[in-house]
């Protein structure tokens, strides 16, 4: 049995390093509030028997050995930063659920036919690049242009690095090979409603699903404002109106499995009294099934051909990953005495750096409206402790499974 009490404390503990006079906590990767709490991390995994170190992405990695030679490792990570003003939650209940895991195997004298490993993954959040970037280090996802490349208004994370004595490029020597790896396994806030308006206790994760973004320029003629007769008027703005409202509407008659939002939109030149001359806007979609997003694809490209001069180019077109299938059923025999339910993830995290290389699995526990990257992000603890069970028993299962051959 995990310890409910220990694990709140150290959910309260660790939700002091980065709290801000608003509530929310902020604590971006390797400053002073996040450096502070890996420092009570480390020292938190030392006291439960682990050695501890910090690899070249800055990654903290916990180790628990398990005295076998050629052993691989089972990783359960996730990440001690926040994006700005953000909650206790986000992150740092996947490390915590490791560490908790880890002391509940030590307790019940048990040993596993691997080493057990606790990361907190260097910047998932994207305070200085595109986000889980020491999990992606790890795989060997990162390149040197990468670890150089400024986010426009933060230092990049070379020089970050370099102000904590790591070499920036150290950050190529935190790849491991996949087959060091038995297992990899995340257990996150949902960040959604799923569950708390199923009633579920627990979600299986089946994959994290895949995002496409467009960058879309219609083109109109720009003229003054007062001068301009309106049947004369070519209004980028005008023009690019009826995809703002027909996008929600062709996602939700293509599946309820996908998702799309215009986040960004320019007006150029972007003056009170000039016709805009062209209209510059996102479109990012999400699915699982990635012929859904091709779809809106296809009608964008079709509206955008309308126009003369108009364009419309691909920033991203990252296919979902899938889930490990003998995790998911293992998962699901932990949870038989919870209410589970099998769900996609509509958000990324660390675990897809992981699951096109090694065995991958995650669980998802509520979050109280959904709500989440606030400071009014809550999970109970309850609910958490009845994730963190079903982790540590499917592990533990796992174990027996192997030992059985
Ligand atoms: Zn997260």
């Amino acid at each position: 049995m995990i310890n409910q009490e220990r694990l709140t404390s150290d959910l309260q503990q660790l939700g002091q390093f980065g709290r801000q006079p608003g509530g929310g906590i902020t604590r971006h990767a390797l400053t002073e509030a996040h450096q502070n709490a890996r420092r009570w991390l480390t020292e938190r995994m030392q006291e439960a028997g682990a050695t501890v170190h910090v690899d070249g992405a800055a990654n903290v990695i916990g180790r628990w050995d398990c005295g076998l030679p050629d052993a691989q490792s089972l990783v359960i990570g996730s990440h001690l930063d926040t994006v700005p003003e953000g909650g206790m939650f986000d992150g740092a209940l996947g490390v915590l659920a490791g560490l908790e895991c880890a002391r509940t195997i030590q307790e019940q004298g048990q040993s596993l036919p691997w080493h057990l490993e606790v990361i907190d993954f260097t910047d998932e959040e994207g305070h200085y690049n595109a986000g889980t970037f020491g999990s992606r280090a790890m795989l060997g996802m990162v390149t040197e242009d990468e670890i150089n490349e400024h986010k426009t208004g933060t230092t990049c994370i070379a020089d970050a690095l370099a102000s904590l004595n790591l070499a920036p490029q150290g950050v190529l020597t935190a790849k491991r090979p996949a087959r060091d790896f038995r297992a990899y396994f995340e257990l996150h806030i949902e960040q959604g409603s799923h569950l708390e308006q199923g009633g579920y206790d627990v979600g299986i994760v089946t994959g994290i699903v895949g995002i496409y973004r467009y960058a879309v320029s219609i083109a109109g003629r720009r003229g003054h404002a007062g001068t301009t007769p309106m049947p004369a008027r070519q209004d980028a703005l005008v023009r690019a109106a009826p995809i703002f409202s027909l996008l929600p509407a062709w996602c939700q008659a293509q599946s309820d499995q996908l998702v799309g939002t215009i986040g960004q939109v320019e007006l150029l030149p972007g003056a009170v009294n000039v016709i805009p001359g062209q209209c510059n806007f996102t479109v990012e979609l999400r699915a699982m099934d990635s012929h859904h997003m091709l779809s809106i694809k296809e009608k964008l490209i079709t509206c955008v051909k309308e126009h003369p001069k108009s364009r419309m180019s691909i920033v991203l077109e990252k296919d979902s990953e899938l889930m490990d299938e003998a995790l998911m059923s293992l998962l699901e025999r932990a949870a038989q005495d919870k209410k589970h339910c099998r769900m996609p993830s509509w958000a990324g995290h660390d675990a897809q750096s992981f699951s096109p290389h090694v065995p991958t699995a995650m669980v998802f526990v509520p979050s109280h409206g959904g709500v989440s990257h606030s400071s009014d992000e809550w999970t109970d603890f309850s609910q958490a402790a009845r994730g963190v069970e079903v982790l540590t028993d499917a592990i533990c299962q796992l174990a027996e499974d192997e030992r059985k051959g």
